[in-house]
């Protein structure tokens, strides 16, 4: 059977030249902190791929950070610099979104229970948060703001840059986390006037396990993980070097060709919401039309599971999902958000398109959707009542 891969939001294959990458340095095992040749050469690769991944943000290698992924650089910037703030005596406020991944979101509601006050910002029916609710929302101690760059569900672009320029303002310290946008739109730091930006590597063809913050030069943030000197000793162990090292040509790679591939998946996922549109009624577009990421269409399907959509679509060989993949299972957060009629909720399935996806391959994902969505309908309950209604 056919498979065809639709979630490039959940994960992305290898780059062949990440292997490639990879397998150089599989065999050596010294010790990036001694200073033998044996530690030498570790620590050559990660200090080549740190060098990678500040060219990819456009920002000094010392200002980036390894870490073991999207997850934990999101911790640590939400946790670290209230953290901080704790160590001096304080608490205070932060402003985050209600469309944020678990990681700031957890990390706040966390945070919250330690006393910090947290205002969770409304997006409106696109998923879209305007600058003007988050200068709204400031207090006389707001420390920190982490806002996403896009919402890895329904692909909204958020006004980051806008956004950055209201808190410079105040000296309030502005995070956000690019995991979604990485590799599908380009992230400046010194444009976007962000102070933390976190990615990660498997999300942009590279491995898992292994992701960054970027911290403007100067940020005072206390450590998530205590220990020796790594990473300038804000963050011990270890390094993951083959990982990193693997997450540097990742990101050399991006920089080389997105200008390349972003065009192709974007007619891709264009021509796939046309036909959609077309072939299938009663379905919803989720998330804003024009700023959005080029590669994300989040659907919903009228009077069908979008989790019944989704295994009957994976028995076909298509895999997509029906939410986040952190969340498979709950009902999405972000279309509670966006306020999604209630009767579509359920009804939601993202198409994540990447590189390596074909025309081929999504006309053969229409049919079987078009099949599949028909034949959902025809035993629907819901669909019954509707009937039965008119
Ligand atoms: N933020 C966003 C927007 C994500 O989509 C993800 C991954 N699902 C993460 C953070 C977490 O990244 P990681 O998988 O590297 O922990």
């Amino acid at each position: 059977m056919k498979r065809i891969y639709l979630d490039y939001n959940s994960s992305t294959p290898l780059d062949e030249r990440v292997i490639e990458a990879m397998n150089q340095y599989l065999k050596k095992f010294g010790n990036p902190s001694n200073l033998h040749s044996f530690g030498r050469e570790m620590r050559e690769g990660i200090e080549v791929a740190r060098k990678k991944v500040a060219n990819f943000l456009n920002c000094q290698p010392e200002e980036i950070f390894f870490t073991s992924g999207g997850t934990e650089a999101n911790n640590w910037a939400v946790k670290g610099l209230a953290f901080k703030r704790l160590s001096e005596g304080k608490k205070g406020h932060l402003i985050t979104t209600a469309i944020e991944h678990a990681s700031v979101l957890n990390a706040a509601q966390f945070l919250e229970r330690l006393g910090f006050a947290v205002t969770y910002l409304m997006p409106d029916g696109k998923g879209w948060i305007s600058p003007e609710k988050v200068e709204e929302s400031l207090r006389e101690d707001t420390f920190l703001v982490s806002i996403m760059h896009s919402n890895n569900e329904i692909g909204t672009l958020q006004p980051i840059g806008e956004i950055a320029q209201i808190l410079r303002e105040r000296e309030i310290f502005f995070h956000t986390d690019a995991v979604a946008s990485a590799g599908k739109i380009e992230l400046n730091v010194k444009e976007l006037g962000v102070d933390g930006l976190t990615i990660s590597a498997h999300k942009l063809h590279g491995p898992k396990g292994v992701g960054a913050l970027y911290l403007r030069k100067g940020t005072e943030i206390e450590n998530l993980i205590h220990g020796g000197h790594h990473e300038l000793g804000l963050r011990s162990g270890t390094e993951n070097a083959l990982g990193i090292v693997g997450f540097g040509k990742a990101c050399e790679i991006s920089q080389e060709e997105m200008a390349k591939v972003v065009p192709k998946i974007r007619d891709l996922r264009d021509y796939l919401e046309e036909e959609i549109e077309k072939r299938i009624p009663d379905i919803l577009f989720n998330g804003h039309r024009e700023k959005r990421l080029c590669n994300t269409s989040s659907v919903s399907f009228g009077y069908i599971e979008g989790e019944a959509l989704l295994m009957n679509l994976d028995l076909e060989g298509v895999a997509v999902s029906s939410g986040s993949a952190c969340s498979a299972g709950e009902v999405s957060h972000v279309l509670k958000a966006i306020s999604l009629p209630p009767e579509f909720l359920n009804s939601t399935v993202r198409f994540s398109l990447g590189r390596e996806n074909t025309k081929e391959e999504i006309d053969y994902t229409l049919s079987v959707l078009e099949r599949v969505v028909k034949r959902l309908r025809e035993i629907s309950p819901l669909r019954r009542e509707e009937k039965w209604k008119r």
